[in-house]
């Protein structure tokens, strides 16, 4: 079978191997879709500071199941997506059931192999059958449950105003939660392109424009209450930063974004308002659950994320040319036939 290697930063080619053979409670995979993720795109680039090469890249993904180990139950021939992250399931987070944050996390395509692959060996608790979604959605469940991981994190209800900040992949499903919560919804960036892109594709309230006085076009959008929850996917620490003076009295800061960096805010500004802030960690099985019962209904929409696709023999080629701002790529998909 083929796999793509990622050599070394800049380096992505074709490995010839066998194909694998499922052992005890594994199931092995036919990989159908893979999604492409930022993760993806900094491994690529060499700025991901605990990757280690060669290592096969792939994290979103979907396939239909070849063949299952001794002790495993999982119907051979069906679709399924992977929940990439393997949790020790004994340490302090894990037995809280917080699967998501477990200390000794590794993720299938980051701290393991990937699924950028013809064929792969899965623990068979992190493959879930699924039926009624195309491969293609399947494969960007994971990049979606991050988002609605943040949402749960909010505790978003009806009554909320939520601004989400950053229309990346990432911003755009957070948005599709908070509508499927019911909240209004702002959507906010620097990028006009993102914005009205979210406008023409997603069902979402209002947008703000970053560029301009973020807190003049906030308090006119929701008559001086300001956003009871924000959601941050911006990876800026400017726009981190900022998030605590855009907050609703009450109100609550949930941040899925990571940067390398400390952040600092004005004391009397996060007292006065009782601030919340969580963090927002990958995601767990309820929230790849809710993502998918959401794609079968309906109610969020991953074809409108999905900008660009192509095949897996022509990725190697055309994944340099995504990378370019240019290209305006949203979110793309890799298929196997
Ligand atoms: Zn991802
Ligand atoms: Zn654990």
């Amino acid at each position: 079978m083929k796999s793509i290697v990622c050599q070394q930063p800049g380096e992505l080619k074709f490995l010839e191997s066998d194909k694998p053979q499922a052992k005890a409670g594994e199931v092995l995979l036919k990989i159908r879709a893979i999604g492409v993720c930022g993760t993806d795109i900094h491994a690529f680039g060499g700025s991901q500071p605990f990757f280690t090469y060669p290592r096969i890249l792939g994290h979103e993904l979907s396939g239909e199941i070849e063949a299952v180990g001794e002790g495993v139950d999982l119907p051979v021939g069906k679709s399924a997506y992977v929940i990439p992250y393997l949790e020790c399931g004994e340490c302090v987070a894990c037995k809280k059931g917080k699967t998501n944050c477990c200390t000794n996390i590794e993720v299938i395509g980051v701290h393991r192999d990937g699924g950028m692959c013809e064929y792969l060996c899965l623990p068979a608790s992190h493959v879930v059958v699924t039926e009624g979604v195309p491969f293609d959605q399947l494969a960007v469940v994971e990049c979606l449950a991050i988002g609605a991981h943040a949402v749960r994190r909010g505790d978003i209800t009806k009554d909320d105003t939520v601004m989400v900040l950053g229309a990346g992949p990432i911003g755009l499903g957070a948005a599709q939660f908070a509508k499927v919560a019911g909240a209004k919804t702002i959507l906010a960036d620097v990028n006009e392109d993102r914005l009205s892109f979210a406008e023409r594709e997603l069902d979402i309230d209002a947008t703000v424009d970053c560029k301009g006085d973020v807190s003049a076009q906030l308090d006119a959008l929701t008559n001086g209450d300001f956003p009871t929850v924000i959601i941050d996917c911006t990876g800026n620490k400017g726009a981190m930063q900022s998030s605590f003076g855009w907050l609703a009295h009450g109100g609550t800061i949930v941040f899925v974004s990571i940067i390398k960096a400390d952040i600092t805010f004005n004391d009397p500004e996060f007292h006065k308002r009782e601030t919340t802030l969580k963090g927002s960690r990958n995601a767990t099985k309820q929230d790849f659950e809710h993502v998918v019962a959401c794609l079968a209904n309906g109610s969020v929409r991953s074809t409108a994320m999905v900008t660009h696709k192509t095949d897996f023999s022509e990725f190697p080629t055309i994944f340099p040319e995504w990378i370019k701002p240019q290209t305006g790529v949203v979110k793309a998909v890799i298929e196997l036939g």
